[in-house]
């Protein structure tokens, strides 16, 4: 440590899955410790390198969280330095994805909120925030996703927080808005949440979900509801799918699917685009779905690399079963282990799946 504070943090963002997730851990991290951190070789591992509108955004509002001074915040740039000015300051916060890019962005709501729910989660009093981007659109958390199972999953662990979904987003507009309301810690409180222990998921109970059309004929999710229920008959329990038909500025059609497991933690989604019948949207989906409850494992693929951060500032050690040991949930237990404040073992086993234990050391 230096006299005038912690020591910056040297992270590699070419490690491992070289994404933009090393970002947003190693941004979130940095504002709720106060360490400040540089980072080189930002997405090396992407066609298209550098800080993309969705990341700046989480920058941003995570600098404005803690009054940091950020160096190398712009479109491209694969260096940033990000000095925490203090503690998270919980308060009412607004960001649009697509002021990040001219023209627009439909850069995903649910990473940004991700990257500033742990800081405010450590501040005092409570917060709103409110992101303006995509809200489903491919390759990051759902809408559906990020309430109805990471935070979920978080709330039963004792974290007062949950999500609104005020407007659809889907690509290439986006234009649609999540808001996040997060208790903060009350002052003194040393963790955040009860540990998890999920190594036993318990019996399928049934499965619920919704289909959406979005500026579509309702007949899309319709079918899309149909081709789903039918798939899913053979489990043998009760399957629940509503249809929506909504309003977003670019048109979507959208499934999503949550296994109720005893005590599992999962869900999946399809995303429909032009030429792609809407039964194989819901194929998509099921497949998904299909290969979580075979692996017999607790937290889904995604899941089980979303749920480190938090669990890193848990009240005692967790463990769970994971669907698959992904390169983002590798990556994701390295760039939490670069700060120190957990340890992070992943054991695979030879079908794929993974067993994984988090030793917070704070
Ligand atoms: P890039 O890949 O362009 O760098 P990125 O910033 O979106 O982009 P990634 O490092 O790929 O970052 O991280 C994506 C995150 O989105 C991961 O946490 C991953 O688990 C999550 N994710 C991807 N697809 C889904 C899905 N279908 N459901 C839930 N979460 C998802």
């Amino acid at each position: 440590m230096s006299p005038t504070g912690p020591d910056r943090l040297f992270i590699d963002g070419s490690h491992g899955e070289g994404g933009g997730q090393i970002l947003r851990t190693a941004v979130s991290l940095s504002a709720a410790t106060g360490r400040p951190i540089r980072i080189e070789k930002i997405r090396a591992g992407r066609a298209k390198p550098g800080l993309a509108a969705q990341h700046l955004t989480a920058i941003r509002a995570a600098a404005t969280i803690v009054g940091a001074d950020v160096t190398g915040d712009t479109l491209g740039s694969a260096t940033l330095e990000f000095q925490p000015g203090g503690a998270p300051v919980a308060g009412t916060y607004r960001v649009d994805v697509a002021e990040a890019r001219e023209g627009g962005s439909a850069g995903a709501a649910s990473l940004v909120l991700q990257t500033v729910a742990l800081p405010l989660a450590l501040a005092e009093g409570e917060s709103t925030v409110t992101v303006m981007g995509g809200t489903h659109v491919p390759w990051s958390p759902p809408y559906d996703f990020l309430q109805d199972v990471w935070l979920a999953t978080l709330r039963r662990l004792g974290l007062n927080a949950s999500a609104r979904l005020d407007a659809w987003g889907f690509y290439p507009a986006g234009d649609g808005e999540i808001t996040l309301q997060i208790a903060g810690a009350p002052s003194g409180s040393a963790a955040l949440l009860e540990p998890l222990p999920a190594t036993d998921r318990g019996r399928l109970t049934g499965i619920s979900g919704r289909a959406v059309a979005a500026n579509l004929p309702s007949h899309i999710a319709q079918r899309m509801a149909d081709r789903a229920e039918a798939l899913l008959r053979p489990l043998g329990v009760p399957v629940r799918i509503n249809t929506e038909r909504v309003r977003a500025v670019s048109p979507g059609a959208w499934i999503f699917l949550k296994p109720d497991y005893e005590a599992g933690c999962a869900g999946f989604g399809g995303h429909g685009r032009r030429g792609k019948p809407a039964e194989e949207v819901a194929e998509d989906a099921v497949a998904e779905l299909m290969a979580h409850h075979q692996s017999g494992a607790v937290l889904d693929r995604h899941l089980s690399d979303q749920i480190l951060l938090p669990l890193a500032f848990a009240d005692g050690p967790s463990e769970f079963t994971s669907a698959a040991v992904t390169r983002h949930l590798e990556t994701n237990a390295w760039a939490i282990g670069q700060f120190g404040i957990a340890k992070i073992d992943i054991e695979r086993a030879p079908d794929g799946t993974g067993h994984v234990m988090i030793f917070p050391l704070r």
